[in-house]
Order: structure tokens, then sequence, then C-alpha cells
């Protein structure tokens, strides 16, 4: 990989590589862009193939996330991190002390949390050594409620600007998978009136929410198919592709889970073509990030959930953008986050060394 072609080409402002002998510690700390604010992003622990791959990994991931937070209109920038390694061999006090001590020295540019493999007793060492640590136990806590809110409100936008709906009294959703996400959204969608259409891979949970909201039990196989108003998935990514896309019945796809579109272009494409509107995934989900944001500036989970009910202006505003340019709404929202970024670094020159406390105070 030719390094420095390619962050021009993503756009990152700086790349980490971290090493600690006495631990073993590898890590790259992606910087992708700090206009809006500290970059913010979670810490993953794998065991990549190679370090080129640990390296594509963390800039694509770092990158999204500047997308994620410019598009939920936060004062927050977009990084990730690297551990690379097998979780169930290297982790040590010792480790991420050490990787806390390189966070550090970033002086707040990037602020890390958990991601894949990481969990809040990991991140506790790692706070040992610096204060730009979120996520951890007794702060914000489970994002999950204040994403399920923030996809609630995403999904009165859409039916807003699809079927011209202000209420969701009688809609009928197709909730896929009822996790963590799943389960809190069709609470949501139970108090508003709407019908719901369930399926997961554990039983137990379709039990939960067939009792619970009087939901219907539909396969898993088949619940993209549902004859419903809104497809909301909630577990897997990938799930918009050249096999589902056809068979799709609702007019509408919004919901929490990552990365939805098999393939962004063509798939984001696909749907739009057949007159279906999507919300895109990283704009709708965003109020796991909004959670950790508060947790920031002092948690307030009331301040979190009202901060995710943003999700409906900012994808209102994407969806005329899409009409108005007949692009993909995957693209629309690009665009919109692009513009964003671009009016602030006008307003901004440089920012060479980030002083934390003025985007707190903003
Ligand atoms: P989770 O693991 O709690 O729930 C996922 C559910 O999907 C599980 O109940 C699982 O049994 C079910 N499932 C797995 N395969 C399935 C299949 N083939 N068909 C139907 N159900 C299936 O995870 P979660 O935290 O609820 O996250 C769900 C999605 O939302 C993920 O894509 C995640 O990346 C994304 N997301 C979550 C958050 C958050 O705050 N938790 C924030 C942003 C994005």
């Amino acid at each position: 990989m030719a390094i420095f072609e390619t962050l021009n080409e993503m756009g990152h402002e700086q790349v980490v590589f971290c090493q600690d002998k006495a631990t073993g510690l590898k890590a790259i700390i992606a910087i992708h862009d700090t206009t809006l604010g500290p970059a913010l992003g979670g810490t993953r622990l794998w065991d990549y193939a190679n370090d080129q791959e640990a390296l594509t990994d963390v800039l694509r991931l770092s990158r999204g996330m500047t997308y994620k937070a410019a598009a939920a209109g936060l004062s927050l920038g977009g990084g990730k991190a690297v551990i690379i390694g097998d979780a169930k061999k290297i982790k040590s006090e010792g480790l991420f002390r050490a990787f806390g001590r390189f966070v550090h020295s970033l002086s707040g540019r990037y602020i890390t949390a958990e991601d894949v493999n990481i969990n809040t007793s990991d991140m506790a060492y790692c706070s040992l050594e610096t204060p730009y640590v979120s996520g951890l136990e007794g702060k914000s806590g489970d994002p999950s409620p204040v994403t399920a809110m923030g996809v609630f409100h995403g999904i009165r936008a859409a039916v807003k600007h699809k079927l011209k709906r202000d209420n969701l009294q009688g809609l009928r959703v197709a909730v896929q998978g009822c996790g963590a996400v799943g389960k809190y959204l069709c609470g949501y969608l139970h108090e508003a009136g709407a019908k719901l259409v369930v399926a997961d891979i554990d039983e137990a949970k379709v039990q939960a929410m067939v009792e619970k909201y009087g939901a219907k039990a539909e396969s898993v196989k088949t619940i993209h198919a549902a004859d419903v108003d809104v497809y909301a998935p909630c577990a897997l990514g990938a799930v918009l592709n050249d096999e589902t896309i056809p068979q799709l019945k609702a007019t509408i796809v919004a919901g929490g889970a990552n990365n939805q579109l098999k393939i962004e272009d063509k798939h984001g494409a696909m749907v739009l073509e057949r007159g279906i509107l999507y919300a895109p995934d990283y704009v709708i989900n965003a109020g796991g990030l909004i959670n950790v944001y508060q947790e920031l500036k002092g948690y307030d989970a009331d301040a979190a959930k009202r901060k995710a009910a943003g999700i409906y202006d900012s994808l209102t505003a994407i969806f005329q953008e899409s009409d108005r340019e007949r692009l993909p709404t995957h693209r629309a929202s690009d665009r919109l986050v692009e513009r964003r970024l671009a009016s602030a670094r006008a307003a901004i020159p440089l920012r060479n060394t980030y002083d934390n406390q003025t985007w707190i105070r903003r």
C-alpha cells in the first residue's frame, strides 16, 4: 500500500503505530478528521492475518466514525484503534495500560471506547493512564436503548417522508433481530401503535416479543420479504443484496444494523430504483454514539434520548437531498456530511493541538 497516497485519498490526518515490547502491544490508532471535534471511536482487538489487513480496517472504520458523528450533528471527529492479536491470549493489565499511554500521548485528539473483543474492565485499565476513555462502567452504560430510540425516530421520519403520515398507528413493521436494539425498538413501536412482525435465530427472544407486544413470529429466512410497510434490520449486515432487494414488500427500510447495503453503491441504487426509501444505517443507528458523546459532557440519559430524537431531522434532510439530486440516500447523506465538514473547515483553518476543553464548552 502506498500509505500517504491512501491517507490522502481517504482524508486521514494522522495514523499512529504503537508498540510496547514488554507487554506485546501492537496497535494502530487512526485519526481520520478532527474538524468538528476530537476523534472518537472504539478500539477493536482482532487477530488480523497481517499488518496490512489491520491498517485497512482501522482506516475504513475511522473514516466511518467521522461520517457518523457529522451526520448526527455532534461536535466530534472520527477515529478508531485496533490492537493486533488473539483476544484469548494477549489481554493483560499491562497491555491496556500501555495502550492507554499511547492514547494519552495524543492529548485528547483521540478518545477511545470499547469495540469488538474489548470490555469495560479492559477500558478501566486504559483509564488508569488517560482520561480520554469513554463508555466506562457506571457512566453512560448500555447504548442500546438510545440506539433503539434513534431508530424509532428515524422510522417516524421515513414514514412521514414516504407515506406522508405523522403517526405510526397500525403501521406494519418487520423487525429482524430481537437483541439489544431490536427488543427496545419493538417496545417503542408497540407504544406508538405499530403492528409487529419479528424474527430471531433465538426462539426465546421471539417468544418474549410475541408475549409482551403481541408481535407475529416470522421465519428468519423470510422476514425481509414480510408483507409490511417498514423492514427494520436489527441483526446482521449485508441484508440488502441481489437476492433480498427484489423480494422486499416494504417501501421503507429503516433499522439499526450496521452495513445493511452489501455493496454500497450497487445496492443503494437498486433500492432507489425499486422506489424503496432506505434510511442510511450510519445515520439512523447513531444513538449509541450520541449516548457516549453525552457522557463526555456529563452523562444525562434523558438528554441523550432527546438528542437521539434529532435523527428525525437529520434523516429528513437526507431524504430531501436524495429527492432533489436523485441520489441514493446513502450518497445524499455522504454529501451532506462533506458539506458540513467543508464549511466547518473554512471556519477553523487549522487545529494543530487540540484543546479538549474548547469543544466541551461549545
Ligand atoms: P445483539 O447481538 O444484542 O442482537 C442481535 C440479534 O440478532 C440477536 O438476538 C441474534 O440472535 C439475532 N440474529 C442473529 N442472526 C440473525 C438472523 N440471521 N436473523 C434474525 N436474527 C438474527 O446486537 P445489538 O446490539 O442489538 O445490535 C444489532 C445490530 O445493530 C448490529 O448490526 C450492531 O452492529 C448494530 N448497532 C448496535 C448498536 C447498539 O447500541 N447496540 C449501535 C449501533 C449499531
